[in-house]
C-alpha cells in the first residue's frame, strides 16, 4: 500500500537552484519513495526570514514509508546538504517539509501534517496547485480555495 505525499522544497543559501534540483534527484533515488511529479522552480522573497530570495518547488511522491520515516528521510537529505539550524527561520541550504501525507492529519511532537502554514504561503501553494490542482487539504478543503489569500505574495516561475 502506498500513500500519496507532497514535499515542499526550499533553499536560499549557496546555489539554491542547484540544491533544490539535487534534492529532487535524491527524492527520486529514495528507497520507499516513487517520484511522480515535480513542479516548476519558483523564486520568492524570504518571509519571516533573511538572506537571498528562495528557490521553491513541490514534489509529489507515492511512498510506502510511514510519515515519521518519511520525515527522517527528508532530514537525511537536508543533512546531506550540510543543513544547520542555528536559529529559527535561519537561511537554509535546503528545507524539506512534509506538506501532505495522504488524507491524514497528524499532530505529534515531531510532525504536524498538513504542514501548518502551507495554505498561507504562495511558495507552497503555487507549486502545489501546479502539480495537483484538485488537491484537498485534510481539515481545510480544496487547496485552490486559498489561492486568493496569497495573491499579494510575490512569486516568479522560473523558465
Ligand atoms: P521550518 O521548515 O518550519 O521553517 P525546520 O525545517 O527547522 O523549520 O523544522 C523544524 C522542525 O519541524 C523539524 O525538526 C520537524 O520535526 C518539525 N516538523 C513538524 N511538522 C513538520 C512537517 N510537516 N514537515 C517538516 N518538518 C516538520
Ligand atoms: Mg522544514
Amino acid at each position: 500500500m502506498s500513500v500519496q505525499a507532497f514535499i515542499g522544497i526550499g533553499a536560499n543559501l549557496g546555489d539554491a537552484r542547484a540544491n533544490v534540483l539535487d534534492a529532487v534527484e535524491r527524492l527520486r533515488r529514495q528507497p520507499g519513495c516513487e517520484l511522480q511529479a515535480v513542479s516548476s522552480l519558483y523564486r520568492t522573497a524570504p518571509i519571516d526570514s533573511s538572506g537571498d530570495d528562495y528557490i521553491n518547488a513541490v514534489a509529489k511522491i507515492a511512498t510506502t514509508l510511514d510519515a515519521e520515516s518519511l520525515l527522517q528521510a527528508l532530514h537525511g537529505i537536508e543533512l546531506a546538504h550540510g543543513r544547520e539550524r542555528p536559529y529559527r527561520n535561519a537561511p537554509r541550504t535546503l528545507d524539506l517539509d512534509l506538506l501532505l501525507y495522504g488524507d491524514e492529519q497528524i499532530a505529534s511532537a515531531t510532525l504536524t501534517v498538513p504542514h501548518p502554514r502551507m495554505t498561507q504561503r504562495a511558495f507552497v501553494l503555487t507549486p502545489l496547485l501546479e502539480v495537483a490542482p484538485e488537491i484537498i487539504v485534510p481539515g481545510l478543503g480544496p487547496a485552490a480555495a486559498f489561492a486568493a489569500d496569497v495573491a499579494d505574495q510575490a512569486i516568479t516561475r522560473l523558465a
